[in-house]
């Protein structure tokens, strides 16, 4: 398939990152045991109202949770970033937001969540990277004006990255090659998604199924890394 195609993007979700060693929240419960003494559901502390009222527990969770600075691309961000430098993958839409793609190589990446990587101050819109984040004591807050630094990731009660979700929308419906990985297809906007894809040649790589596995022209059921690392195994 990928020999047949110029025109190939990939949709990932949280699976991707968690083979290099992020945790996905919503399905790991070493995170639940960690924010257990909050009292309160990740979903609840990622909230943009929570944010507003409690910046100082919030970063807390986001500090210790949120963060991997350390984490690697695994053998699917290489095999991804080295289809594009050869002119094959056309986009990469992610949910994740540890920006492991950009670390890759890879050039067109939509973050549809946000990444950690951009921060910016919610008085004047100063930048700042994750690590000022990291090192910050308690809430990071602005060296000009002294605001609240505000994480670019996509909070619960927030919208999507409209521009990445267009650009999104763009790039899957010209795709002749849609190959969707790591994501169980039940959160939004993943499912929505795939019904822009007009060719035949819709690829679901997870370790689990999906309620679209019966519309795969080809459905693999085992690690991401792996089978994209094979690609380019002679
Ligand atoms: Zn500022």
């Amino acid at each position: 398939m990928i020999k047949q195609s110029d025109n190939i993007v990939f949709f990932g979700g949280a699976g991707v990152s968690t083979e290099s060693g992020i945790p996905d929240f919503r399905s790991e419960t070493g995170i639940y045991n960690t924010i257990k003494r909050y009292n309160r559901s990740p979903e609840e502390i990622l909230s943009h109202s929570f944010f507003v009222a409690h910046p100082d527990i919030f970063y807390d969770f986001y500090k210790s949770t949120m963060l991997y600075l350390d984490a690697k691309p695994n053998a699917a961000h290489l095999a991804l970033a080295k289809l594009e430098k050869m002119g094959k993958l056309k986009a990469i839409i992610t949910q994740n937001i540890d920006g492991l793609h950009q670390l890759a190589g890879s050039k067109r990446v939509y973050e549809v969540h946000g990444a950690v990587q951009r921060n910016y101050c919610m008085r004047c819109h100063e930048f700042y990277d994750a690590e000022y984040i990291l090192k910050a004591d308690g809430i990071p807050r602005c060296e000009k004006c002294g605001g609240i630094v505000k994480p670019d990731v996509v909070l619960y009660e927030e919208s999507l990255d409209e521009l990445a979700i267009n650009a999104s929308i763009r790039a899957i419906s010209n795709a002749d090659m849609l190959i969707v990985a790591g994501t169980s297809l039940n959160v939004y906007p993943a499912a929505g998604f795939i019904q822009y894809y007009k060719g035949n040649k819709l690829v679901l790589i997870n370790k689990s199924e999906t309620p679209y596995d019966r519309k795969a022209d080809l459905l693999i059921h085992d690690s991401i890394g792996k089978v994209l690392g094979e690609v380019f195994d002679d």
